[in-house]
């Protein structure tokens, strides 16, 4: 069964936001203060979004995470854009298949550098450890619209006690007005890679996230 998530209005931090964060507090920072450009290649990206919403959603059913674990006793239920939160941290899935309380759920990008952007790897684990909330087994995946596969891995404990460490890293940074630049192979890509002060703290260990998303193109 094909069904679209309903729109919710959420105050809880966004999947993106989080993900950018654990990325990198200071280009995280740096973006929320300065905002940021919008690329050729990023229109490009929600164009597709928008397409295969469009083309998913044409016949679908509408619920909300709850009830499609709960069909998903009866058959395969794969959704788009569906909305998932813990309270503290949400967004919206861009694909979930469950079927009898097994997910995976795909985090699509439209070229292959942006999949394998550390902060795709983060966002997908970040669904994954919410989505552990509704079902016990979960594996994740970030692909290029193409379905090229980039990263895939099971969320276990790890994942969930590096999420909740991620967290309340992210809520101290908030408190504390502290967002200092964790620098590493994503600094590559980085837009702000001249500009950066690249300070070193060993206070960034508390990244557990980060750690877990590694480096590697693919892990299994
Ligand atoms: S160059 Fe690296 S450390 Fe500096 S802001 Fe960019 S991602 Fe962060």
């Amino acid at each position: 069964m094909r069904f679209v998530g309903r729109r919710r209005g959420s105050s809880v931090t966004s999947v993106t936001d989080l993900a950018k964060f654990l990325t990198c507090p200071y280009l995280f920072l740096r973006e929320k203060v300065v905002g940021k450009r919008k690329t050729a290649a990023m229109k490009r990206g929600l164009e597709l979004h928008r397409e295969r919403y469009l083309l998913h959603r044409e016949g679908a059913a509408e619920m909300d995470i709850e009830e499609a674990v709960e069909a998903s006793w009866r058959g395969k239920v794969i959704g788009v854009e569906v909305w998932i939160d813990d309270g503290e941290v949400g967004g919206f899935v861009d694909r979930v298949e469950v079927e009898e309380g097994r997910a995976r759920v795909v985090e699509y990008k439209s070229t292959p550098r942006s999949a394998s952007w550390k902060t795709s790897k983060l966002q997908a684990l970040i669904y994954g450890a919410i989505l552990r909330r509704y079902v016990d087994y979960v594996v994740v995946e970030v692909r290029t619209f193409e379905e090229e596969l980039f990263f895939r891995r099971q969320i276990d404990g790890a994942v969930l006690e590096a999420y909740e460490k991620g967290k309340e890293a992210f809520r101290r940074s908030i408190d504390t007005g502290v967002f200092p630049p964790l620098p590493g192979p994503h600094c590559r890509y980085c837009p702000l890679r001249k500009s950066c002060p690249l300070f070193k703290s060993s206070s960034l260990l508390f990244m557990g996230v980060s750690e877990v998303a590694g480096d590697g193109r693919v892990q299994l």
